[in-house]
């Protein structure tokens, strides 16, 4: 198997817009898109501690559907289903919008 190359922690440079409180979650980019959000944003491999996946999740807030992911690790290349980082991304990013005077 060849090996893949996953974002480490130091090559993120610029401060996400949100990030978990575990850091395991950074959200670099929300982008509206008529009723709907793009999310964009790494989150830590639970196998390989300081590689970051590259996530990104289409979501909807009205209805709170989450419409699409894409994902690099190897479950999303297998089975096709919105993995776990896709699923916290998305988590990450409800929880934080709540907040009110968020960053
Ligand atoms: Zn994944």
């Amino acid at each position: 198997m060849e090996t893949r190359h996953f974002l480490k922690l130091e090559e993120l440079v610029e401060d996400p817009i949100i990030e978990s409180k575990e850091k395991d979650v950074k959200i670099y980019g929300l982008t509206s898109i008529g009723r709907k959000l793009d999310i964009l944003g790494y989150v830590e491999s639970e196998s390989r501690s300081g590689a970051f996946h590259r996530v990104s999740a289409e979501y909807e807030p009205s209805s709170k559907n989450l419409i699409y992911g894409n994902c690099d690790c190897e479950a999303y290349e297998f089975f096709g289903n919105p993995c776990k980082h896709i699923l916290k991304l998305r988590n990450v990013y409800i929880r934080n919008s709540n907040r009110p005077n968020q960053k």
